[in-house]
């Protein structure tokens, strides 16, 4: 009667497990059924008890995407996706999901200009822009201006833009790819107007400037604004990075696009999902002519963006009001108001918690605010719960800073957390 043999559960039975009816319309039912049967040998031969079968065959499946509730208090974590899409932009995706008229006029039934919902709505957010274009994120949209106006010429660059954006990818070798010739010019620190204009020749296609967003350099500095490099006689291309679209007084140090513009830059080039809070996408600004340039190479094809971004991209730009925001303009009491009924129901310690913006822009700043304190012997239990639960160990505890969660989700922070305290301390 002890034999477990007996007791082996119908693979039926185990496939009803709500979990695993779950993983079948995720993973098709071939999938799911072999982690069952895999886990029923194991129940067969005795090292797995009869009732731990369903839990078995879920760690069996691959995992998918997960969602993630970020509470590192950085509003652009670059490992968990950057930007969070508003609610609009989220929306948007689901009606682009199907069919759509991406490429099509409903009116005349013949094929329109593709993604013109997003262009529009870019246009109309940066006026000062001759016409607008979307390529798959800031990179792209850098190497494109690069090729159209440096390919076979050189551009000129400043010694203190030379930037390394992030998982060993260096702008200076993104830009050099393109065929183009760099010139480097002035020191780390400083680079003067004349600097420039010395290493300018017949070779020269374009003078490029590129904000460092994710370092600073402090002390004995000077750079060259857009406006002094404009009076050079070349086009100017200028990666603001972040995708600030006109200036904002959060950020007073932040470049924005408009004022790229306005100051007299031939291409302005940014990404999407950095301080806009919209989906991966590239952007570019600028003059029409050579926005059109860059529209009509043949390298331009293979950095489109698809519908689902496009849609994302429109609705983000014309409905505003994105978690990126919300969470980077999130008052602080509010924050600890937040953050004392979550602990209240858990039983923990509130303390105050700096945020970032993140993603690589504005280094400096420090958001203040407010954070749940825990043992940082959790961390690692709410990281792979459902949903996942990430926050930041500093000083020896694990901060959850509330900053960057929607408030809808606090509910979830608290049952987690518990859970999380009864296991781990
Ligand atoms: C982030 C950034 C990039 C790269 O943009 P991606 O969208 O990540 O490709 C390029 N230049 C600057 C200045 C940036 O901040």
């Amino acid at each position: 009667m002890t034999d477990p043999r007996r007791a082996v559960p119908r693979t039926d039975t185990v496939l009803a497990d709500p979990r695993l009816v779950a993983a079948q319309r995720r993973l098709g039912r071939a999938e799911v059924k072999a982690a069952v049967t895999a886990a029923l040998a194991d129940v067969r031969s005795g090292e797995l008890a009869p009732d731990a079968a369903a839990d078995d065959a879920v760690r069996r499946l691959p995992s998918p995407t997960r969602r993630v509730i970020n509470a590192t208090g950085v509003a652009l974590h670059t490992n968990l996706g950057r930007a969070s899409l508003s609610r609009a932009a989220v929306d948007a995706v689901i009606d682009a999901a199907g069919y759509t008229d991406v490429e099509f006029d409903l009116a005349t039934g013949r094929r329109a200009t593709r993604g013109r919902g997003a262009l529009a709505a870019l246009r109309a957010a940066v006026p000062d822009a001759g016409a607008a274009l979307v390529v798959n994120n800031g990179a792209a949209a850098l190497a494109l201006a690069a090729t159209v106006l440096g390919s076979g010429r050189e551009i000129v660059v400043s010694r203190g833009e030379m930037v390394e954006i992030g998982d060993g990818f260096r702008l200076p070798d993104l830009i050099e790819s393109t065929g183009t010739r760099l010139r480097e010019v002035g020191t780390t620190n400083r680079t003067t107007a004349a600097d420039y204009a010395r290493a300018i020749g017949d070779a020269t296609g374009a003078v490029l400037k590129v904000h460092p967003s994710n370092f600073r350099v402090e002390g004995f500095t000077s750079s060259v604004p857009v406006r002094d490099l404009a009076r050079l006689g070349l086009p100017v291309i200028a990666d603001v990075g972040s995708g600030l679209l006109a200036p904002h007084p959060l950020l007073p140090d932040e470049p924005d696009v408009t004022s790229a513009l306005r100051a007299g830059a031939a291409l302005v080039t940014c990404s999407g999902d950095k301080l806009l809070g919209g989906p991966q996408a590239g952007l570019l600004f600028g003059d029409a002519d050579l926005v059109e340039r860059v529209r009509r190479h043949p390298l331009y094809r293979a950095f489109r963006v698809d519908k689902l971004t496009l849609a994302a991209l429109e609705a983000t730009v014309r409905a505003g009001d994105t978690p990126t925001w919300r969470a980077l303009t999130a008052d602080p009491d509010e924050l600890r108001r937040r953050c004392q009924s979550v602990a209240a129901a858990v039983g923990c310690e509130v303390v105050t918690s700096d945020g970032a913006v993140g993603g690589g822009s504005a280094p400096g700043l420090a958001l203040p605010g407010w954070a749940l304190a825990l043992d940082p012997a959790c961390a690692a239990g709410l990281r792979t719960g459902e949903p996942s639960l990430v926050g930041r160990v500093t000083d020896g505890r694990l901060l959850l800073d509330l900053r960057c969660v929607d408030p809808a989700d606090d509910a979830t922070i608290a049952t987690l957390v518990t859970a999380a305290l009864r296991a781990c301390t």
